[in-house]
């Protein structure tokens, strides 16, 4: 396999996550961008300072929410660009599109790998299993390969030189499978200024040590720009909602920074959040099982830790 065409695929808005994966394309080949939505101007800028020349649209309406069809999407543009490596940011519907278009196009998959090369005509993907207890490599050897990409792996970058990015319309198939009806599709509005929880670059979250008190969570994170995520038993007495829930019945991150904060560690938990870059724990017990896989770990009361934290980064910000 050679990777002279790369196509990324942009299920919505072109953030993060999109733009690391075009920064991963580029030591592949070169990347071209499918987007199942209208591109914005700030969308172009952001592409064409990261080296995209070219950008397929496929207009997709709401049906590009349906995995079947955004997968059929896929594999059009792959097949009409000649791409032999297929990038999507990893998302509930991402993996399940990117089944869909490896279906269609009799190629290999790999899922939410954190990295990728090529060797020996092969791609290459590695990512942490097992709660981030192992490291494993997994090749490709059919001639074209899809994979999703996890967010935050790796740092997006601009290209070198920055290009115009050349937009042109792709004509696709938008009809749902047969018996399958899209009936409703919500969004879930994300706290102003706030990442989503799975593509932050960092994290704070709050257990039951808060007592449902999440101010001190929610200071510490407007001062870094955080994303803010919690345990199953904060959902469940109602604390925090389901989305902000990390580990094995949540969400699984993993933020260059995760910061939990009266969390204790439990094991459905640590699965979740145990790939990422940086841990600190703050808790009162210095035995709690997070503060023994902690990078950093603050021993005392988190309502008096955090917003004395919150207050040094602002003061640093200021200097
Ligand atoms: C099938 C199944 C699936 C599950 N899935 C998940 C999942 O996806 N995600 C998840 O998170 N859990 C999950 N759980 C629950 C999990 O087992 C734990 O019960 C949960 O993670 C514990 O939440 P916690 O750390 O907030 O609370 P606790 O375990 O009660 O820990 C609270 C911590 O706060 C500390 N603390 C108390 N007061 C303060 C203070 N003032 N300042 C600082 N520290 C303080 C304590 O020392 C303690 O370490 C699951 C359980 C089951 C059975």
């Amino acid at each position: 396999m050679t990777a002279a065409t790369v196509l990324v695929v942009a299920l919505g808005e072109v953030r993060s996550p999109v733009l690391e994966s075009v920064t991963l394309a580029r030591t592949l080949g070169t990347p071209v961008l499918l987007s199942l939505q209208p591109l914005s101007e700030a969308d172009t800028d952001a592409l064409g300072r990261a080296g995209v020349a070219r950008a397929l649209v496929a207009d997709l309406g709401e049906a590009r929410h349906a995995p079947a069809v955004a997968g059929r999407a896929v594999a059009t543009a792959a097949e009409a660009t000649g791409a032999t490596v297929v990038l999507l940011p990893t998302s509930f519907v991402a993996k399940e599109a990117a089944a869909h278009a490896a279906f269609l196009l009799d190629a290999g998959l790999l899922v939410d790998v954190a990295t990728l090369r090529l060797e020996s005509g092969e791609l290459v993907g590695g990512k942490r299993v097992f709660a981030g207890t192992w490291e494993t490599e997994c090749a490709v050897t059919s001639p074209v390969a899809v994979a999703t990409v996890r967010a935050n792996a790796i740092v997006a970058a601009d290209a070198p030189e920055a290009v115009t990015t050349a937009v042109e319309p792709l004509s696709v198939d938008a009809t749902l499978p047969r018996g399958l009806v899209l009936d409703e599709h919500e969004e879930h509005p994300r706290a102003e200024g706030r990442p989503a929880l799975a593509e932050a670059a960092v994290v704070v979250a709050g257990g039951r040590g808060t007592e449902g008190d999440f101010a001190a969570v929610e200071e510490l994170a407007d001062a870094l720009g955080a994303a803010i995520g919690t345990t199953r038993d904060c959902v469940d007495e109602g604390w925090q909602p389901h989305d902000a829930q990390i580990g094995q019945t949540g969400v699984t991150i993993a933020p260059r920074l995760y910061i939990g904060a009266g969390i204790s560690g439990a094991p459905h938990h640590h699965g979740g959040m145990q790939a990422s870059g940086t841990i600190v724990a703050v808790n009162v017990d210095p035995d709690a099982p997070l503060v023994q896989i902690a990078d950093l770990a603050v021993i005392g009361d988190l309502q008096e830790i955090l917003p004395a934290a919150a207050q040094a980064i602002r003061e640093h910000r200021e200097s």
